[in-house]
C-alpha cells in the first residue's frame, strides 16, 4: 500500500508500546504524562492517542487547546494537561473540556477559580514554578509567598506542582541546579506545614540522566517515540538500545539518469558532476520534511547502500548519487530517509547532526503531505 505514495512515514505501534512499557519499568510506579503535542511529534495525534488509551497512560500532555480537543474526540474522560499557557479567552473552553491548565500566575489561578466556581465544578490544575527555563511558571519567591492563597482558591484543586528542565541532555551542572532549586522550594513549603501535592519535573532527558528528578509523575515526549534526546551528555549505550524507533520515513526513486562530467545539479547549481555519474531523483523534498539543510550533506539509503544528496534539496524532489548501485537501482525503488534498509540504518539523531538541529525538529518537520501508515497494533 505504501507504494502508492512518493513519501510516507511508517509508524510501528508495537515499538511504541514497548517503549512505553520500558519507560514504565524504568520509572517504577510513577505516573506517566505522555506528551503528544505537535501531532504526537509527527506520528499522528489521533492514532497515538488511541494507542495510549489502549496501552495505558495516566495523563496526556498537549501544547494547546486544539490538541486537547483532538484527544477528547478520540476518547472521553482522559486527563489532559495543557503544557502551554492558556489565554483568558480560552479559559471557558478549557473548563468545558475539563483540560488541566498550567498556572504561572495568581491572575490565571483566580480566573480559573472564578469560572469553575460559576460552573459548579472543581478543576484540577498544575502549578508551574520557574527554575531556569524562563518560559512559564511562578518565580520561586512569589510562589512561596502566594502558595497558601493559591491552595485556598475555590473551584480549583492543585493536582500537581511542576517545573521544566532547559538543558537536561546537555548540561549536568545547570540541570542539577534546577533540581536543587525545585527541591528547595518544596522543602520551604514543607516547613510552612502545608501539604505537598504530587510533583513532576523529568522530561525524557530527566528520565535518562537524572534519577532524582523522578517524582510522582514523569513527562516523556521523545522517549516514547523511541528517540534519544541526544546532547552533550553521554548516555550508556545499553540504555539507548532499550528503545525502539517508532517512525520510519521513506520515499521512492522516481527516475534514474546518467549525467556527464561537468553537469550541474539542482537550484543554485551548487554541485558539479566530477565524472559521469548515475543520479537518482527521489519523490520528496523539503515540502515533505527532508530539511533543506541536508543539501550537499545528508545521505539516504537505497538497497542498503548510502547515497549522498547532491545539490540542493528542492520542495518536492531530491537528487542522490546512485553510482555505487548503478547496476541494480530501478525506478520505483524504496529510498529510506529514517529507518532501516538492508543492514544499514539512519536515525532521527543522524539527521539532526547532519542538519545542525535537534531530533524534535526533525520529527515535527515531517509535513502534513506525508501519509502516516500504522503497523503492529490495532489502530483505530
Ligand atoms: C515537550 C515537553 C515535554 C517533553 O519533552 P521531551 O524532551 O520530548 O521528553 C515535557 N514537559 C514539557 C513542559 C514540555 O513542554
Amino acid at each position: 500500500m505504501a507504494l502508492c505514495y512518493r513519501a510516507w512515514a511508517e509508524i510501528d505501534l508495537h515499538a511504541f508500546q514497548q517503549n512505553l512499557d520500558w519507560i514504565k519499568f524504568r520509572v517504577g510506579g510513577r505516573k506517566i504524562i505522555s506528551v503528544v503535542k505537535a501531532d504526537a511529534y509527527g506520528h499522528g495525534l489521533r492514532q497515538i492517542a488511541a494507542s495510549l488509551m489502549q496501552f495505558g497512560t495516566d495523563i496526556f500532555g498537549v501544547a494547546n487547546l486544539q490538541e486537547a480537543a483532538a484527544v477528547r474526540t478520540v476518547g472521553k474522560g482522559w486527563p489532559i494537561l495543557m503544557l502551554g499557557a492558556a489565554m483568558p479567552d480560552e479559559w471557558p473552553q478549557l473548563i468545558k473540556l475539563r483540560v488541566r491548565p498550567t498556572l504561572s500566575s495568581l491572575k490565571e489561578a483566580r480566573g480559573f477559580s472564578e469560572l469553575a466556581t460559576k460552573s459548579n465544578l472543581t478543576l484540577p490544575v498544575h502549578i508551574k514554578v520557574d527554575t531556569g527555563m524562563g518560559r512559564l511558571g511562578f518565580q520561586p519567591s512569589e510562589f512561596l509567598q502566594r502558595y497558601s492563597e493559591l491552595a485556598a482558591l475555590k473551584g480549583i484543586q492543585i493536582e500537581a506542582l511542576y517545573s521544566h528542565f532547559s538543558s537536561a541532555e546537555d548540561d549536568a551542572h545547570f540541570t542539577r541546579q534546577q533540581t536543587t532549586q525545585f527541591h528547595a522550594i518544596i522543602e520551604a513549603l514543607r516547613i510552612k506545614d502545608v501539604s505537598i501535592p504530587p510533583l513532576h519535573l523529568a522530561n525524557s532527558a530527566g528520565i535518562l540522566f537524572e534519577q532524582d528528578s523522578l517524582h510522582d509523575f514523569v513527562r516523556p515526549g521523545l522517549l516514547v517515540y523511541g528517540v534519544i534526546p541526544k546532547g552533550k551528555r553521554n548516555l550508556k549505550s545499553s540504555l539507548a538500545k532499550e528503545l525502539l524507533p517508532v517512525l520510519s520515513f521513506k520515499s521512492r526513486v522516481t527516475l534514474v539518469r546518467q549525467l556527464p562530467k561537468g553537469a550541474t545539479v539542482s537550484y543554485g547549481h551548487t554541485y558539479r558532476v566530477p565524472k559521469k555519474m548515475t543520479i537518482a531523483t527521489l519523490g520528496l523534498g523539503y515540502g515533505d520534511g527532508l530539511p533543506r539543510e541536508a543539501s550537499n550533506r545528508g545521505s539516504i539509503l537505497i538497497r542498503g547502500k548510502s547515497c549522498k544528496i547532491l545539490g540542493r534539496v528542492t520542495m518536492d524532489q531530491t537528487l542522490v548519487d546512485a553510482s555505487e548501485i548503478e547496476s541494480e537501482i530501478q525506478e520505483g525503488d524504496e529510498a529510506v530517509i529514517i529507518g532501516a534498509s538492508g543492514d544499514a540504518r539512519l536515525d532521527v539523531n543522524d539527521w539532526a547532526e547532519t542538519c545542525g538541529t535537534i531530533p524534535w525538529a526533525i520529527l515535527t518537520g515531517i509535513t502534513y503531505r506525508v501519509p502516516r501508515i500504522y503497523k503492529g497494533g490495532s489502530a483505530s
